[in-house]
């Protein structure tokens, strides 16, 4: 992996990785950097998506074509991360090769890491659903925001087996049911074109979307194919958001785009400092209310 993190605490944040980086945010100092009883100086960190140890490798390689990454280990380091098996074995960062995953997947064993997903969204629901806003393309209304947690609640997607840390706000989307766009505000330039052109029954009225008269036609959108994919040190996670029509018992597919997640994104609004930023108390109200009734 190519990002990492000081600690396995519920608020921090996770850097990308690059000698800079590392040796400014340690300071090279233990637990990060130990000599170990063989004599070789190593490098660790914290795996930002489940919390298990990272060891640093290729830190100090003169060669430009072995980049520096971060792998897990299946050891603890003491003071800084215990080695947890099931963690391990449910982490998108640690694919060994490409995973298509299924939706009814869970998790392998006690992870921990489900108390923790929804503490954060709890706390930053509102960010989640900015984060997931811009990725779609479409205006998250409060209403939507909350019927897609209430899914994924009732699905919990928070026991998904390839749930994590850093993937949440879109974990929020894929574990929707169909949602219906009539009347939602579409952003995506490329997205209302696509529609216009494949269903002459829409019509958009500024960012608007429409039915042209009173049809019994219905826009819904969902999301699909869950993909985690190695490449070179990194991972590349993404799904697929599909729009289609229906009517008359007729399904048509409008759109669909692959939606890479931006893990920085949803990262950046997180490190906001408490007090800054804008923050939404209708959404965070909302994530409140539902959680409690959820227990
Ligand atoms: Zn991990």
């Amino acid at each position: 992996m190519k990002i990492f993190k000081l600690h396995p605490d519920m608020d921090a944040r996770h850097y990308p990785l690059t000698k800079e980086i590392y040796l400014e945010m340690t300071s090279r100092m233990p637990p990060y950097v130990m000599l170990e009883s063989d004599g070789k100086m190593r490098h660790y960190a914290v795996c930002p998506a489940c919390n298990n140890p990272v060891q640093i490798i290729g830190l100090h390689q003169q060669k430009v074509e072995r980049a520096i990454y971060a792998k897990h280990i299946p050891k603890t380091i003491p003071r800084l991360a215990t080695y947890r098996q099931a963690a391990y074995e449910n982490c998108p960062l640690a694919a060994k090769s490409r995973i298509q995953a299924e939706k009814s997947a869970r998790k392998s064993g006690n992870d921990d890491l489900a108390p923790q997903i929804l503490h954060i969204i709890e706390r930053h629901f509102d960010r989640i659903v900015r984060v997931l806003q811009q990725a779609l393309g479409i205006i998250i209304s409060p209403k939507l925001a909350q019927a897609l947690l209430e899914d994924y609640l009732a699905e919990e997607g928070y026991r998904y087996k390839y749930a994590s840390l850093i993937n949440i706000p879109w974990m929020i989307g894929y574990f929707a049911r169909a949602k219906s766009l009539v009347y939602c505000l579409v952003k995506d330039e490329v997205m209302k074109k696509s529609i216009a052109e494949h269903e002459p029954n829409v019509v958009f009225s500024g960012d608007k979307l429409d039915k042209k008269g009173k049809s019994f036609l219905h826009i819904d959108m969902y999301f699909s194919r869950h993909d985690i994919r190695p490449e070179g040190d990194a991972i590349t996670e993404s799904m697929d958001m599909v729009i289609v029509s229906h009517k008359n018992g007729v399904k048509k597919e409008l759109f669909r785009k692959r939606i890479v997640f931006d893990y920085d994104s949803f990262q950046y609004l997180l490190n906001i400092p408490e007090g800054k930023g804008k923050r939404r108390e209708d959404l965070l109200t909302i994530a409140h209310q539902i959680l409690q009734q959820a227990g």
